[in-house]
C-alpha cells in the first residue's frame, strides 16, 4: 500500500515580541501571557485530534512555563527556537538546548532561528543539533531572499536542513501569513500540490496567533480574528485527516 504523505505542523513558541518591531511597548510578562493564552486556545484542539506537532520553543518562554513544556513534550516534539526571540549569541544554541532537555527529560535535536534568520550550520552541529528548520526558501522583501536555495530536505555536512514549505513553481510560502489571509480552500489546494510533489509539507505558525492581540496597533493581516484562525485550522485538519499523516519533524526525519 502506498505510504500516506506527511504533514508537519510546527509552532514557534516564543514570547510575543512582535509589537516591539512596530515600536510599541509590551512588558516581558505580557509577552509571555499572550503566547500562553494562545496555547490555551490551541492545545485542546490538537489534543482532541491526537495530532503530534513540533514546538520550536525559546528557552526564555520555557523557563517561565516549565510545567506546560513538560506536559507538551509527552505528545509533541520540543525543539529549540534559541534562548530569546529578540537577541542572539552563539552560546544560546547550546544553553537553550540544555535548558529544554532539563525540563523535558529528552534529547532536543531540532532548531529554528527566530525570524528565520540565518544560522551557522557548524555552530549548530557543535551545539549537538541534528536538524535545522530555519530556511524559508522564498523571498520575503526586507528580510531575506532564498529563491536559489533548495526547496526540500537536504544535508549540509552532517546537519539535516528541513526547509519550510513553498509551492513548487512560484515558491509561495505556505505559512502563517498565507494561512491567515487566504481561504482554507486555496491553502488546502496548495498543500495538496506540495504533498503530491514532495511527499510532505513543513508548515509554520505561532501560538500567539490564537490569542486576542487587537489591543496592539498591528497591521490587520497579522492581528485579525484569532477565533477565525482556530476554525480555519480545524477545517484544514478535517480536510487532511484521512489523506495524510500528521507527525512531528523528528518523527518524519526518523531521528
Ligand atoms: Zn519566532
Amino acid at each position: 500500500m502506498k505510504q500516506k504523505p506527511i504533514i508537519c505542523l510546527t509552532f514557534d513558541l516564543e514570547e510575543f515580541d512582535l509589537p516591539l518591531e512596530y515600536k510599541q511597548s509590551i512588558s516581558d510578562t505580557e509577552q509571555i501571557e499572550i503566547t500562553s493564552k494562545g496555547m490555551e486556545a490551541l492545545l485542546p484542539m490538537l489534543e482532541k485530534e491526537k495530532i503530534s506537532c513540533t514546538f520550536f520553543t525559546t528557552a526564555n518562554y520555557a523557563q517561565q512555563k516549565p510545567e506546560q513544556i513538560k506536559q507538551l513534550s509527552a505528545l509533541h516534539e520540543i525543539a529549540s527556537h534559541s534562548f530569546f526571540h529578540s537577541s542572539f549569541k552563539v552560546s544560546d544554541l547550546k544553553s537553550s538546548k540544555e535548558l529544554l532537555q532539563n525540563i523535558c527529560g529528552t534529547d532536543i535535536v531540532g532548531f529554528r532561528m527566530p525570524r528565520m534568520a540565518e544560522v551557522n550550520s557548524t555552530d549548530l552541529q557543535n551545539a549537538g543539533y541534528l536538524y535545522d528548520s530555519s530556511l524559508n526558501p522564498t523571498c520575503i522583501p526586507g528580510r531575506y531572499n532564498h529563491l536559489k536555495e533548495q526547496k526540500t530536505v537536504f544535508k549540509k555536512n552532517d546537519l539535516i536542513i528541513f526547509p519550510t514549505t513553498v509551492t513548487p513553481t512560484l515558491r509561495i510560502p505556505l505559512f502563517w501569513l498565507t494561512f491567515k489571509n487566504c481561504s482554507v480552500k486555496w491553502f488546502c489546494k496548495q498543500v495538496q500540490k506540495c504533498l503530491d510533489e514532495y511527499g510532505y509539507v513543513n508548515l509554520y505558525f505561532h501560538p500567539w496567533e490564537f490569542a486576542d492581540i487587537s489591543n496592539f496597533s498591528l497591521p490587520s493581516y497579522i492581528s485579525k480574528n484569532p477565533r477565525m484562525m482556530l476554525d480555519k485550522l480545524q477545517c484544514f485538519i478535517n480536510h487532511f485527516k484521512n489523506k495524510a499523516e500528521f507527525t512531528s519533524i523528528r518523527e518524519k526525519l526518523d531521528l
